[in-house]
């Protein structure tokens, strides 16, 4: 029987990739998307005519309630969830000083409460199956900081602390935690940034000299959900094309 993945923002630019790749691995592939996203059932329209069978559920991953209901939805319908992948989140950049507390606690709401949430949903049946694999992704932004970032590298590097102390509860259970930290990809979270800033500011900081392709991150999570990974745990990788070695 294929292991179930469930990817919370699975339509976004980094989630989409993930999917395909969990797919093209024979996973169950489960995605949550927003119950605003208007978009979403001519997504997975789109996606099974290429093929891919994905399970959409709509689910506001900042809202404990429907995160719970959300997995008890996707474990009734197609099984116990093996890989979670905490991949949800948003962004409100502005400086410190005009930063409002609706910019700071829809980002930790978004990027970081939804990451106890959803984990909070699928722990308990990972550590009795002996079998279970938690992937985050963080961000190199919330490793170093980042002008007008204070609540996303905030929430981001709450992501790492998590991380470590979750894996020390369960790594005798057979589960994994694992932090991933991508600098800057393609998507149209990075698109949105002026051309000129883009290329002028952010281009040069990055030694391999381009953006990361989502399918690169794909490839990252695929192996942290493998059975080979299963030594690995606790850990925060960085993946940004040397921009930030750490
Ligand atoms: P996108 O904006 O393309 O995707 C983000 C996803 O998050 C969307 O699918 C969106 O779902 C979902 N989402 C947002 N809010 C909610 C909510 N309240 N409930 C449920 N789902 C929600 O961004 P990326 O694919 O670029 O980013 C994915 C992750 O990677 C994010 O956590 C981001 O911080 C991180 N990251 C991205 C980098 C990049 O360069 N792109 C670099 C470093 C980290 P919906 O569309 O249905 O609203």
């Amino acid at each position: 029987m294929s292991h179930v993945a469930l990817i919370t923002g699975g339509m976004g630019g980094l989630g989409e990739a993930i999917c395909i790749k969990m797919a093209a691995l024979g996973y169950k592939v489960v995605t949550t998307y927003s119950p605003s996203n208007t978009s979403a059932q001519e997504w997975l329209t789109k996606m099974h005519h290429l093929g891919y069978g994905f399970i959409g559920v709509p689910c506001d991953v900042t809202d404990y309630d429907a995160c719970k209901a959300c997995v008890a939805q996707v474990e009734k319908d197609v099984g116990p969830v093996d890989v979670l992948v905490n991949n949800a989140g948003i962004t409100r950049d502005i400086t410190f000083k005009k930063m409002t507390k609706s910019d700071w606690d829809s980002v930790l709401h978004t990027n970081l409460d939804s990451v106890f949430n959803m984990t909070k949903q699928v722990m308990d049946g990972m550590t009795a199956r002996k079998w279970g694999r938690v992937i985050n992704v963080s961000s190199v932004n919330g490793q170093k900081g980042a002008f007008g970032q204070t609540n996303y590298s905030a929430a981001k590097a709450g992501m790492h602390g998590f991380t470590k102390a979750l894996a020390l509860e369960v790594a005798k259970h057979g589960v994994t935690v694992n932090t991933i930290s991508p600098g800057y990809i393609g998507t149209k979270m990075v698109t949105a940034i002026p051309n000129e800033i883009l290329e002028s500011k952010i281009l040069p900081q990055i030694p391999v000299a381009r953006l990361g392709k989502p399918e690169e991150i794909a490839g990252l999570v695929a192996y942290l959900a493998s059975d080979e990974a299963a030594f690995l745990t606790g850990a925060n990788i960085s993946i940004n094309g040397g921009q930030h070695m750490y």
